[in-house]
């Protein structure tokens, strides 16, 4: 006989899972005070930090039988997660690419989470598949793609540009035979994460063609041009070429125009990297600098950079959305009820993912409480911004600035009166660190170890790049001094 007092008790113990109204009021009310916090205390909390000893203390924290309150876990989410590291909240935060992670986006993700449509399937929630279609038109209208464009949201920018790699395989017909033969065009700024896709997607063996860039960083069209005819005419398959609508590194804009014109004569897939750059559409500027963006047959643009959402949104959008759909599109004989004609498409059609979070809400809630407004002013803020920040650091005695920016990534170092740059560059990257208020971080550009700023976040104002200029001409100025009474004290 099935015991059904055990039944009961467990349904007693499990029904903890589901809170009543007066739990979660507490619930509501410790997370919104934790909230109110973390928000008030932003301004005055550091960029960065450098982990101390304590940190991984979180490691040891039992996940325990029974369960505490609410309060007491957020503590430790203060003590132990928040404070180390990159404050990628902050406005200070100048480093790699930053976004900041909009508030209105976080009640999305709270209301999608509690709803928890499935997302992926259209026959489950065709408003959620619906939602998403309507953001990926959005987007595809700010490229400029017409007629049966698609694209998905995923869930950032390294798997919307595997996807595209995949659908460009799919679209030229290689078979595992040809992938030796098959060439993809590239930059030495390309994001790695595209050579990642090849390995992931089965092509390491693909030849990469590392075309040269100018002075700017930009790729070199001509050169590109010559290599793709003498592939061509020695028997290889010249398949994809990777445009990057703002490097990561640089923030520099390959020539999407002219690569357009070599990929249409040649019949390649032309992609364009504008995980970083893309949302810079809605600005004049943007639209100006990505020219030729509307003639690729993918784009992958990152919500969770250009319109500062939280991270976990890229975006892939294609000139045919068919190409998504013989890509990614397959059968389940669980799946036979979600067979049907649907005005819109499945998003587990096109793309890797079944089941996935509901993206949609957290990018479209912002948009439609905010208006698209205040993105396309922020964005040209942080434009004029980087310019301007480019300009006075240019200013400094002595100091050597990579070129003017594209967008709002851009490099510098000081070249030291005496003594290795590197190491001098290297001290003064170091004193920011120290400061914490402020993060940048550093690349290497034709071998040379360069400072990199990236005003990307809603954040970041006025106030935050004059303190950021004052604290490198502090930086110079103390390290300048230092070196100076080294020299006179070892003579
Ligand atoms: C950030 C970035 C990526 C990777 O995107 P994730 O969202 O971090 O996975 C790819 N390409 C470029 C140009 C980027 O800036």
């Amino acid at each position: 006989m099935t015991d059904k007092k055990r039944i009961r008790s467990l349904e007693k113990s499990s029904r903890v899972l589901e809170p009543n109204r007066e739990e979660r009021e507490g619930l509501h009310i410790a997370a919104e005070n934790w909230l109110e916090a973390f928000l008030n205390e932003l301004p005055s909390k550091p960029a960065w930090r450098e982990p101390d000893g304590s940190v991984g203390y979180i490691l040891k924290i039992p996940i325990p039988e029974k369960g505490r309150d609410l309060r007491s876990i957020l503590s430790e989410v203060d003590n132990h997660i928040t404070p180390w590291g990159l404050n990628t909240a902050s406005g200070g935060d100048l480093g790699y690419i930053p976004g900041g992670g909009l508030v209105a986006s976080a009640y999305g993700d709270l209301l999608a989470a509690v709803i928890n449509p499935y997302a992926g399937v259209y026959a489950s929630s065709p408003g959620a598949v619906n939602l998403e279609a309507r953001l990926v038109q959005w987007m595809a209208g700010l490229i400029g793609f017409e007629g049966r464009s698609g694209g998905y949201l995923a869930s950032g920018g390294s798997l919307a540009n595997l996807a595209a790699v995949v659908a460009a395989r799919e679209h030229a017909g290689l078979s595992s035979g040809q992938f030796s033969k098959a060439v993809i065009y590239l930059t030495s700024q390309t994001h790695h994460c595209v050579t990642k896709a090849l390995k992931v997607s089965g092509m390491s063996d693909a030849l990469c063609r590392w075309i040269p860039v100018d002075a700017r960083f930009r790729m070199d069209t001509e050169k590109l041009n010559r290599q793709v005819m003498e592939d061509g005419a020695n028997g290889l398959i010249p398949w994809m070429v990777v445009g990057s609508g703002g490097t990561t590194d640089s923030g520099a804009v390959d020539p999407l125009e002219a690569i357009a014109d070599v990929a249409e004569s040649n019949r390649l897939w032309f992609h364009v990297d504008a995980a970083y750059g893309g949302f810079f559409l809605l600005t004049a500027q943007g639209r100006e600098r990505l020219a030729g963006i509307e003639r690729s047959d993918s784009v992958v643009m990152d919500p969770h950079k250009g319109l500062f959402l939280p991270y976990g949104l890229g975006a892939l959008v294609v000139r045919q959305e068919k190409h998504l759909l013989n890509t990614f599109q397959s059968k389940a004989s669980y799946l036979q009820d979600t067979e049907s004609e649907n005005p819109v498409h499945s998003p587990s059609d096109l793309s890797p993912e079944l089941s996935k979070h509901f993206r949609s809400l957290r990018l479209w809630l912002p948009l439609q409480l905010h208006g698209v407004q205040p993105f396309r002013d922020a964005l040209e803020e942080k434009l004029l911004l980087a310019q301007y920040a480019h300009q006075e650091i240019g200013r400094i005695d002595r100091m050597e600035v990579g070129p003017e920016p594209d967008l709002s990534v851009f490099t510098f170092r000081y070249l030291p009166e005496s003594g290795e740059t590197e190491t001098f560059n290297r001290a003064l990257h170091h004193f920011l660190l120290e400061d914490g208020s402020i993060f940048i971080s550093s690349t290497r550009l034709n071998g040379a170890y360069m400072l990199r700023a990236a005003i990307l976040s809603f954040r970041t104002h006025l106030n935050e790049v004059d303190h950021f200029l004052d604290l490198i001409r502090r930086g110079v100025r103390e390290l300048e001094s230092n070196q100076r009474e080294d020299a006179s004290s070892s003579t």
